[in-house]
């Protein structure tokens, strides 16, 4: 079965296209810039030359369009025939408490996803043009949504609700629903795997730590605790996103500096974490090569980052009794040995010793980077959000047919 993974933002459009006989990558690709006169579409199909379009793309249908001409194009495509496509997979940011597992799109999915626009307006409107962009080139195609926030769905009330008048949850909704679940979900599996043990065993903290990032207490197999909330800005320190803070700054911070809700809103999502204390980068690579260089506020950016995930790690272990598993993943957690070490450097009374050679070591493989004797194992697995769409994808339609 060929399937598609398409993962819509407001203006940009990435791509995988796998077969899913060996799970192979078949090609890749990315459209940027949607919506101007100078959009990028570059396609990387395995085994042939890359192919970097710059064109007028006014919309996603468009995109998809493109993209698929290219799948199918004699010299760059990697499939006969569109009709060689089986089925395609979305990334849906929001799924509220609609959605606690991927599902086949019907007319009532759309509708849901469309309610659920009030809870993520920038990510949910983008799927949704992914979706009928979908309907409009390849109409027989059998589509699928995975959502970033159904793994945290198993979430109890005491660690979802926040301590706020109830009539806001019952009225809007207004609730934690946390982020990055497929990753969340696929690397505590593949960390359960390497150590041969049943998941349902491990207490689990899992670090997903990238330009966004997040962490996620698994307990019984199940999310128990994560720290995005309502929105993906709760929780850690990020690229360019404050993570927790001190509600009251908010008001007090518009009273001050006389900002419009937009603007505190950018101030925080765009303006705020490593990039503002740095002063120059949200990039762990250049805050740590800045380090390296004597640069002071690269140093302490580094600090705080690794001070608040080290926070969160101590506070899931109090919350499910203890710990079994650490595990790191995505950009930073997949390769910066400094962060790495950083973060488990003060968690030895719980357990936790990091092995510095293993943690120098660099791969794409699942490993430990603990010692033999350490209580807690600690693991960098690498994620990958793409593969997980496919695989419920091809699931849930090999369950229809
Ligand atoms: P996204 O959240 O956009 O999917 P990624 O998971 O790709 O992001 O992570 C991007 C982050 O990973 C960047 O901040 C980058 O600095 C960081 N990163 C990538 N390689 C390294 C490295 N060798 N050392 C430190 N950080 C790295």
């Amino acid at each position: 079965m060929i399937i598609l993974v398409l993962n819509a933002g407001s203006s940009s459009l990435k791509y995988q296209i796998y077969n899913m006989s060996d799970e192979s990558v078949l090609a890749q690709g990315r459209v940027e810039r949607i919506g101007m006169e100078d959009s990028i579409l570059t396609h990387e199909p395995s085994g042939k030359t890359e192919v970097r379009q710059v064109s007028e793309i006014l919309d996603h249908n468009t995109a998809v369009k493109k993209l698929t001409d290219l799948l199918i194009d004699r010299e760059h495509g990697v499939i006969l025939s569109m009709k060689d496509i089986n089925a395609v997979g979305h990334r849906v940011v929001h799924g509220g408490e609609s959605f606690k597992h991927s599902v086949i799109v019907t007319s009532e999915v759309k509708q849901e996803i469309r309610k659920l626009i009030d809870l993520a307006p920038l990510h949910n409107p983008a799927a949704m043009m992914g979706i009928m962009a979908v309907e409009a080139n390849l109409p027989d195609v059998s589509q699928v949504v995975v959502f970033d926030t159904a793994f945290h769905q198993s979430m109890p009330q005491e660690t979802f609700l926040y301590p706020i008048p109830m009539v806001l949850y019952r009225r809007h909704k207004i609730r934690r629903y946390g982020f990055h679940g497929t990753s969340h979900d696929y690397v505590s599996r593949q960390a359960a795997m390497k150590l041969n043990k049943p998941l349902e065993s491990l207490k689990m903290v899992t670090c997903h730590i990238g330009n966004g990032a997040s962490c996620a207490a698994i307990l019984d197999g199940k999310s128990f605790d994560t720290s995005m909330g309502l929105t993906p800005l709760e929780g850690l320190m990020m690229g360019t996103r404050s993570g927790d803070l001190d509600p009251a700054i908010v008001p007090f911070t518009m009273d001050k500096e006389e900002l419009t809700l937009n603007e505190v809103n950018s101030m925080l999502n765009k303006h705020s974490g490593l990039q503002a204390i740095s002063g120059f980068s949200s990039d762990m690579r250049e805050i740590t090569d800045a380090m390296k260089d004597g640069d002071k506020q690269a140093k302490l950016a580094f600090d705080m980052y690794t001070y608040r995930l080290r926070k969160y790690i101590g506070a899931y272990a109090a919350g499910m009794n203890g710990i079994d598993v650490l595990v790191f993943t995505a950009g930073v957690g997949e390769n910066s040995v400094m962060v790495r070490q950083a973060v488990c450097e003060n968690l030895s009374f719980m357990g936790i010793e990091l092995d510095n050679e293993r943690n120098e070591i660099r791969s794409k493989e699942v490993r430990l980077i603990s010692t033999d004797k350490s209580r807690v194992s600690v693991l960098v697995v690498p994620t990958n959000e793409e593969l997980i769409i496919a695989r419920d994808t091809y699931q849930l339609v090999r369950e229809s047919l």
